[in-house]
């Protein structure tokens, strides 16, 4: 599926940065790792385009923030296999 504008306006990995209206929060996601570190993370689904997102709150990490979890599969994170 396409991505919408609005998804395409989203900057990712800045800590802050907006997201758009037609995001649809699904809900915490929280590992036990990020949990001790303070980090919560919360999933969202584009009401528009169908793109998923992972908003990352993290005080001390200034590339904390959005980031798509459809997208590309590079090698996400590690984190799976923390515990
Ligand atoms: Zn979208």
């Amino acid at each position: 599926m396409e991505t919408c504008e609005k998804c395409e306006a989203i900057v990712p990995n800045q800590r802050d940065a907006p997201g758009h209206e037609h995001l649809i929060s699904l809900g915490d996601v929280r590992s036990l790792e990020e949990g001790r570190r303070g980090v919560t993370r919360e999933a969202f689904t584009c009401a528009q385009c169908g793109a998923e997102w992972d908003y990352r709150h993290d005080k001390r990490d200034p590339s904390s923030g959005w980031s798509r979890c459809d997208a590309a599969p590079q090698a996400a994170e590690p984190a799976a296999n923390a515990a």
